[in-house]
């Protein structure tokens, strides 16, 4: 993986994946910049954003997040994408199956390819669309478990767990040996 700097202060390469339309750039923007944008229909701006959060035992991580353009239609530029990435974030829209099938895809795609320390987070976005889930929480923990992944349901909308999303993964982050 690609942690760097030293122990108190890592710095750390962040890819999004998962099928267009389930809210990569939104969690994005909500997290660094506390917004939500209902007009945008489609990816907007910036593919690449930094974000710096404080650990309780004052450790910090410096976010370097890269968001695609839309590129992840394209399924052949993802490895020049999420190369030496140490953490991906693999998300799906809770009311879309076909999003919780290409985010398994991803998830493979990331063990055959991605660096073999990578921590990765299954992210079920638009939560706050629950009386149209159809992607069980169930069924997504146990898919997050049989693949030593960090799972967590998240709402770009409401901003429901979006800080948590990017705290756990700091948690869980290999930290370089003194
Ligand atoms: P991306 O293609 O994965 O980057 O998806 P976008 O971030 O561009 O979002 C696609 C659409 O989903 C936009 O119309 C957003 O407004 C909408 N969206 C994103 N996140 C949420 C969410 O948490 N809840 C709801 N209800 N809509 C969302
Ligand atoms: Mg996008």
């Amino acid at each position: 993986g690609s942690t760097a700097s030293d122990s108190k202060n890592l710095k750390v390469k962040l890819v999004l994946l998962g099928d267009s339309g389930v809210g990569k750039s939104c969690i994005v923007l909500r997290f660094v910049r506390g917004q939500f944008d209902p007009t945008s229909k489609v990816t907007v701006g910036a593919s690449f954003l930094s974000q710096t959060i404080a650990l309780p035992d004052s450790t910090t991580v410096k976010f370097e997040i890269w968001d695609t353009a839309g590129q992840e239609r394209y399924a052949a530029l993802a490895p020049l994408y999420y190369r030496g990435a140490a953490v991906a974030v693999v998300a799906y829209d809770i009311t879309s199956s076909e999003s919780f099938s290409k985010a398994k895809y991803w998830v493979k795609e990331l063990q055959k390819h991605g660096s073999p320390d990578i921590v990765m987070a299954l992210v079920g976005n638009k939560a706050d669309l629950h009386e149209n889930r159809v992607v069980s929480v169930e069924d997504a923990v146990e898919y997050a478990e049989k693949n030593g992944m960090f799972f967590i349901e998240t709402s770009a909308k409401t901003a429901d767990n979006i800080n948590q999303l990017f705290e756990e993964i700091a948690k869980r982050l290999p930290r370089p040996s003194v």
